[in-house]
């Protein structure tokens, strides 16, 4: 793993570099037996433009999507499922206040904090998701909980949060998903509402995010894993895209395993996730094709942001349409990259 971790500082240090190669020995891929394993993910899509985030907070970022690749990927290449490794790679996202998941969820024009995750296991075509959550520190794995541990693929509100405590999981209060960003951001958008001129400062980072993985395991199933805390200044009780599968989220071993993000009404409308797998098993188109199509269906809607998508092979694909995306990746060949701009 030793080379694993340089390679990370080296990309921490140097923002511009993009991608390297993982020496074959750390990346076990074996191309006589073709044992492959990758991870994709993805901290939110929005006007993330160089220059405009200072060269200390893009490092916090990076750090944050280097944690997050290093916990899936020490899943994947012991031989661990797909499933534990993206709900690994999501977990470390939402206990980190960069992002807006989990410890660093955005506010609701009420001023409280309101969770949505899901994850979806492309072998079985399971699925677990939870929204409206104000007391859960790690959704994903309640999501995860909802798909194993009930009849049901998606709870919301007090009753996910009373299967929770009947499961065991500890709640927590809501004052520990407070950030001075993400209150300042609500304050901002609270202003903007009522003054034109205030509108003009607002910015993709003050309005959403999420966070979200996809994976393949050396048994060869894909699986998918998102979470977020929506959009700020949201009414209580709105639901975005992250939960709902075949939307935000979505995998199948047949096709592909994808994870969204971006303005959840229109990732909703354009049926986003199972829209890419119905390209791929219907039409037989190829990953990449398949998501820029559907991305492009959501922009002709009016809506902005990206997703992550993987298939059976390994391939991954990254589209946004906005200014930048927070992703990194592992692929199959073992080139590793954390990026942030287009
Ligand atoms: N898609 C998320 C939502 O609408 C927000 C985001 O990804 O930026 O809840």
């Amino acid at each position: 793993m030793k080379t694993f971790f340089l390679i990370c500082v080296a990309l921490v240090s140097t923002p511009l570099a993009d991608a390297q190669e993982i020496s074959p020995a750390d990346h076990p891929v074996d191309s006589m037996t073709k044992v492959k394993f990758a991870l994709a993910i993805h901290g939110g899509a929005g006007t993330i433009e160089r220059g405009k985030i200072t060269a200390q907070r893009e490092q916090e970022y990076r750090a944050g999507l280097e944690s997050s690749l290093k916990a899936g990927y020490e899943i994947l290449k012991n031989g661990g499922s797909s499933l534990d490794a993206t709900e690994a790679a999501v977990r470390v996202l939402e206990d980190d206040p960069h992002f807006n998941a989990g410890k660093g969820a955005v506010f609701t024009s009420a001023g409280t904090n309101e969770l949505d995750a899901a994850v979806m296991d492309g072998k079985t075509l399971r699925a677990g998701a939870v929204a409206v959550l104000q007391h859960i520190r790690n959704p994903v794995s309640l999501a995860r909980m909802v798909m194993e541990d009930s009849p049901h693929v998606m709870l919301s509100g007090e009753g996910a949060e009373k299967f929770a405590v009947e499961h065991g999981v500890k709640l927590v209060d809501q004052k520990y998903f407070f950030t001075q960003e993400r209150w300042d951001a609500l304050q901002r958008m609270k202003a903007a509402e009522k003054n034109r001129h205030a509108a003009s400062t607002i910015t993709d980072q003050d309005r959403h995010g999420t966070v979200g993985a996809v994976a393949l395991d050396q048994q060869g199933n894909l699986a998918a894993a998102t979470s977020t805390g929506g959009t700020t200044n949201k009414l209580p009780g709105r639901v975005g895209d992250s939960p709902i599968i075949g939307s935000g989220t979505y995998a199948n071993n047949a096709t592909c395993a994808v994870s969204a993000t971006g303005d959840g009404e229109y990732f909703i409308r354009a049926t986003v996730g199972h829209d890419i797998s119905a390209l791929m098993e219907y039409r037989g188109m190829k990953l990449a094709e398949a998501a820029q199509t559907v991305l492009d269906k959501v922009a002709k809607l009016g809506g902005a942001g990206g997703l992550i998508a993987i298939d059976q092979n390994g391939q991954i694909t990254l589209p946004f349409n906005t200014a930048g995306m927070y992703r990194g990746q592992i692929d199959a060949d073992g080139k590793f990259a954390i990026e942030i701009y287009k």
